[in-house]
């Protein structure tokens, strides 16, 4: 056999070796992803094989060996390896880095318990030949089961006299497992669910085409039972299943559907939430292989699946599939990598379409189905805006005429509304804490109110005017840097609600309140057994509810981000206002009241009359004329540290890259506002920026490729 090495990523953290060290393999029978020790300096540290190639002649040095194969199964497939190594390339991270997501922290030698192949001398009659297979046969009498590296070691014995003998009969090959056995993975036979005739044709399509499958379904058309039944499909043939969702919390109802399906030890839920310890243990069990689906967030992708065979994105348009921390990596894009590698089928279901699977389904990249009809042929509920801008709040604001008297008549009725707040809460005053002064608007006299847009950056807010401002690095009365946000928010709401509906049943749900599924269960629980009568929620809480009861659902103030110079702000509204839509009427006819500032912007009124594809070939034709993704793409460079400074030099080494390599790629550079202080933003957008990161100098510099958030 040709003499190979390998390119080993080790546990240990110094620089400089973040893209690997390359060992000489020796005799060992490695296989990427294996789990090895490997000589560091004078130290033999833990780490994984990333790469096999035949030895070139040309490397003159003398590589180190690999010390020891750690375990018999690889801590990774193929499959997984081949994907991390395009994260690193797609991403522009190092291969550590990209290495981060896929296992726990280390040592990763408690994650597989010690597997030994032993040989075990067998009864036989066949005659030995020549004094190695007889020392070996001796050997193993006198001290029972060996490793062949015991064998060897005590014999001398090469592999291929073992192996002969093992051929012959002599020897069988035992597998020892420290602990616990390895689960098989059975063929498991699951009640499939019971689909109206348009879901069973959809999902007969998907699992004919083997392209990606973008599962284009409204709002309550029932695409959670499409995927039961692919997921029964896949376990039914011996294959394993994941379902990615944006956020494991607020999918307690999705996750009790398939608890229905499967039985619990088949089923593996992972999430960012797990403590290391629990995430360590979910690792173990899936890697054993008895586990027929994994549900998680983004993170859950890296499960190690050895026989995946589905992979379904729930809300594939939710920017939680986006990692923010390096690796910037993007669930979707990763997924779509990882089923390219394995050959699993992926489907994306969503009832907004990210832009970016919306240009891939129609230029037929993506095999596209739809569910146009809710289930039960529930019609969708009528929509009403209201104008912000035109009401007088007296001491009510936000709450507008007609929005009181809908919930009034849900009251009367015996039925739920639904309350969509902003992200963070209703927006609240900027307070000097030295003069006791609000900062208030120039134009009406009012007190501002501080809200965020869709990038964190905050902002001031006139709501009298709709009039915007930054927010002031001091009080503008007394120059004082004391600035503080105060103020009701929530509970101003809340105030509103019970002086006007002093009877009412009230409900709150943000992200302080749930902090556990087993707190989402129960107010799911309180909905459905109609002990409250108004849900009070931000809108990342309450956007995914299936609840019977609601005939109204309403967003307070549906701006946020509007007026931001954001390229993604009316795909984000869009998406948001068609979720509230979707919380109403799914059992009986429902109402939805949009309040904003815009009534007139394109994404409010195509969502009010639920044009969703009319929407998004607009939004298309926009992102292509003004050269945003999906029709270039987008690196974004993030500079903390003399960020000015240093985002001048980039700027003008990108736009000089940009043109010594002939490529069209647009540089901009902005200030922030971050966590701490400012930080400096450099954007790139092209066709291909990816290529001039090779020529600029991005040590300190954070890369993040397709960002979701950018000025
Ligand atoms: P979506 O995820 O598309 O918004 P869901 O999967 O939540 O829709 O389905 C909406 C409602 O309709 C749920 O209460 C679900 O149980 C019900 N439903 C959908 N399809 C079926 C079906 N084939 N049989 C029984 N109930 C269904
Ligand atoms: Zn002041």
């Amino acid at each position: 056999m040709a003499k190979t090495h390998c390119t080993v990523l080790t546990a240990s953290r110094s620089p400089g070796i973040a893209e690997g060290l390359t060992y000489d393999t020796g005799a060992l029978n490695l296989a990427l992803g294996s789990h090895v020790h490997v000589p560091l300096r004078n130290r033999t540290v833990e780490g994984i094989v990333v790469e096999i190639e035949e030895a070139h002649k040309a490397k003159a040095y003398e590589l180190k060996a690999v010390e020891k194969l750690l375990g018999d199964a690889p801590l990774l497939t193929q499959a997984q390896i081949s994907t991390l190594r395009w994260m690193a390339k797609h991403y522009a991270c190092s291969l550590r880095q990209a290495l981060k997501v896929w296992l726990p922290s280390p040592p990763w030698s408690a994650l597989v318990p010690d597997i030994r192949t032993v040989y075990r001398l067998q009864e036989s009659n066949a005659p030995l030949r020549g004094s190695k297979q007889q020392a070996i046969v001796e050997e193993l009498a006198h001290r029972g089961d060996l490793t062949r590296e015991e064998i060897r070691e005590a014999t001398g014995a090469s592999s291929a006299t073992i192996k002969a003998l093992a051929e012959r009969g002599i020897l069988s090959v035992m597998q020892e497992e420290a602990e616990g056995e390895r689960q098989p993975l059975l063929h498991i036979d699951i009640e499939a669910p019971k689909l109206t005739p348009t879901q069973q044709q959809v999902t007969q399509a998907m699992h004919k085409d083997k392209r990606p499958s973008l599962l284009f379904g409204i709002t309550s058309s029932g695409k959670t039972e499409v995927y039961a039944q692919l997921i029964a499909q896949c376990v039914g043939s011996g294959k394993q299943a994941m379902l990615l969702v944006p956020e494991i919390l607020l999918t307690e109802h999705c996750i009790e559907r398939f608890r229905s399906l499967l039985p619990p030890e088949r089923i593996a839920i992972v999430h960012s939430r797990l403590t290391p310890k629990e995430r360590r243990a979910t690792w173990v069990r899936i890697h054993r292989g008895g586990i027929a689906l994994v549900i998680g967030s983004r993170s859950a992708l890296f499960s190690p699946l050895k026989h995946l065979g589905l992979l379904i994105i729930d809300e594939e348009h939710e920017w939680t599939y986006k990692n923010e921390q390096t690796p910037h990596y993007h669930a979707r894009e990763t997924a779509q990598e990882l089923c390219r590698q394995t050959g699993a089928k992926l489907v994306l279901g969503t009832a907004t379409p990210s832009l970016e699977s919306w240009a891939r389904a129609k230029s037929a990249e993506y095999h596209l189905v739809r569910l146009e009809e809710r289930y039960g042929s529930h019609p969708l509920p009528h929509v009403q805006i209201v104008d912000l801008a035109q009401v007088k709040f007296g001491s009510l604001y936000p709450f507008s005429p007609p929005l009181l008297e809908a919930i009034e008549e849900r009251l009367k009725r015996e039925e739920q509304s639904v309350l969509f707040l902003n992200r963070r809460g209703i927006a609240s005053a900027l307070l000097c804490l030295d003069c006791r002064r609000r900062v208030v608007s120039p134009s009406s006299n009012l007190p501002f109110t501080l809200h965020r847009g869709a990038g964190g950056t905050p902002y001031l807010l006139d709501h009298t005017s709709g009039m915007q401002a930054d927010v002031p690095a001091q009080c503008p009365a007394c120059g004082s840097v004391r600035l503080h946000a105060v103020g009701a928010g929530t509970q101003r709401i809340e105030e509103i609600l019970a002086r006007r509906f002093p009877m009412a049943r009230l409900l709150r749900a943000d992200s302080d309140t749930l902090t556990h599924p087993e707190q989402m269960r129960l107010l799911l629980k309180t909905m459905r057994e109609r002990r409250a009568d108004i849900l009070l929620g931000t809108q990342s809480v309450v956007k995914g509810l299936d609840l019977p009861q609601v005939t109204l659902a309403a967003v307070l103030i549906a701006d946020i981000g509007l007026s931001l110079p954001h390229f993604r702000a009316g795909e984000r509204i869009f998406d948001l206002l068609t979720q509230l839509t979707g919380r109403s009427g799914r059992a009986k006819p429902g109402d939805v009241i949009i309040q904003t500032f815009r009534p007139q912007a394109p994404e409010v009124r195509y969502a009010a009359q639920h044009r969703t594809e009319e929407f998004l070939n607009e939004e298309l034709k926009l992102r292509m004329q003004f050269g945003y993704p999906p029709s270039t793409q987008m690196i974004r460079l993030i500079l903390r540290r003399d960020a000015l400074h240093r985002a001048r030099i980039l700027h003008v080494q990108a736009e000089t890259a940009a043109h010594e390599h002939r490529q069209t790629v647009s540089v901009t550079s902005a200030p922030v506002l971050a966590s701490a202080g400012v930080a400096w933003h450099v954007l790139l957008k092209g066709d291909n920026p990816s290529a001039l990161l090779p020529y600029l100098d991005l040590s300190d510099v954070v890369v993040d490729v397709d960002p979701m958030e950018c000025i």
